[in-house]
């Protein structure tokens, strides 16, 4: 079975990250989602709402497994059996960090290698930081993330109001 790793916040969920879910599951075997859990960005949402986000937008791909993890993608990558770490592209700006840290990773798990996907048009200029910045504003951002992610937005911007 040939299986990769899909890594990253995902504060939520985006359209951007489901395409690349998608293309991904298409490829492999089984992906496996691996949600950061130390990240030191202060998340929106907890680990656990963002790993059920991601459980409910991808219930209908069979080969798609969203866990958590702390600490080093490659040792999570290791820990699942895996070989491959998946990661999307956009735009020049992520190339450079993206780029270095493929590299470091390499260098501590030369077993290890990290794939890039291209974006899909529609989706490149779309970020979890600026979705979140509309709907702080209490705009509908339903053109950017995943009905249920938009929803759990809705709710967790209206508790922060109240
Ligand atoms: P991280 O904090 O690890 O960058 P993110 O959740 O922001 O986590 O992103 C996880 C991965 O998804 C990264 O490889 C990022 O480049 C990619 N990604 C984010 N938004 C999009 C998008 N709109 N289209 C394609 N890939 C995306």
């Amino acid at each position: 079975m040939v299986r990769a790793v899909y890594p990253g916040t995902f504060d939520p969920c985006t359209f951007g990250h489901l395409d690349i879910i998608k293309r991904a599951a298409s490829q492999f075997d089984e992906v496996i989602i691996g949600v950061l859990r130390n990240s030191a960005k202060t998340p929106l949402f907890s680990t656990e709402e963002r790993v059920n986000i991601l459980r409910e937008v991808t219930k209908d791909i069979p080969n798609i497994v969203v866990d958590s993890f702390h600490g080093l993608s490659v040792d999570f990558v290791r820990e699942k059996n895996a070989h491959v770490i998946i990661r999307g592209l956009r735009a020049i700006t992520d190339f450079e960090y993206e780029l270095q840290m493929a590299q470091t990773n390499r260098v501590l798990a030369p077993d290890i290698d990290t794939m890039f996907l291209t974006t899909s048009l529609e989706y490149a200029y779309l970020s979890s930081t600026t979705v979140k910045e509309v709907a702080a504003f209490g705009e509908d951002v339903s053109k950017f993330v995943p009905p249920y992610a938009a929803e759990m937005m809705r709710r967790r911007f209206r508790q922060k109001e109240s």
